[in-house]
């Protein structure tokens, strides 16, 4: 299984390319994602971070124990994603990362956006997301163009450990 490439990694911070044939070699890559994205117990993972330099992204889980209170989003597959917000309006929301193990913090997202992409067949999707669902996929397109969450903080001392309590 793929390994996680971890904040500090200079591969995190690379842009990432265009898919531009959806051939065998990125369905492999797909599945390898989304085993990764499962067996970590992520609810969205990025190319870039098991270290391909693509633009795909995967997003969804059933139910995650890392978000006990998000209501379950199919997994789904988005090869070249693009997103445009539908409003000014932004919200706080705690955020994790895979590549960012045990740190969280609130970050500023677009409450409703519509996005596009290709999935794994090369089919045109385009669908509108609100709330966590947005806020995932505003998170892994963050990661094509080498922004990790801790980049958005509006305060560095909004960043916390999740076992903290423990
Ligand atoms: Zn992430």
């Amino acid at each position: 299984m793929d390994k996680i490439l971890l904040m500090g990694n200079p591969l995190l911070y690379k842009r990432s390319v265009e898919v531009t044939e959806i051939d065998q070699s990125i369905k492999n890559i797909v599945t390898r994602l989304i085993d990764k994205m499962k067996a970590s117990k992520g609810v969205g993972i990025a190319a870039p971070q098991i270290g391909i330099n693509k633009r795909i992204i995967i997003f969804g889980f059933e139910d995650n124990s890392r978000y006990p209170n998000e209501q379950p989003i199919p997994i789904s597959c988005l090869i070249n994603p693009e997103i445009e917000p539908l409003s000014n309006q932004m919200e706080d929301g705690i955020e994790g990362c895979l590549s960012v193990p045990g740190l969280r913090a609130p970050i500023s997202r677009h409450t409703e956006i519509k996005y596009k992409g290709l999935d794994h067949n090369g089919n045109q999707i385009e669908e509108i997301a609100t709330g966590f669902k947005a806020r995932i996929i505003q998170h892994e397109i963050d990661h094509l163009d080498g922004v990790l969450f801790p980049f958005r903080l509006n305060q560095i001392k909004d960043l916390y450990f999740e076992n903290h309590k423990e």
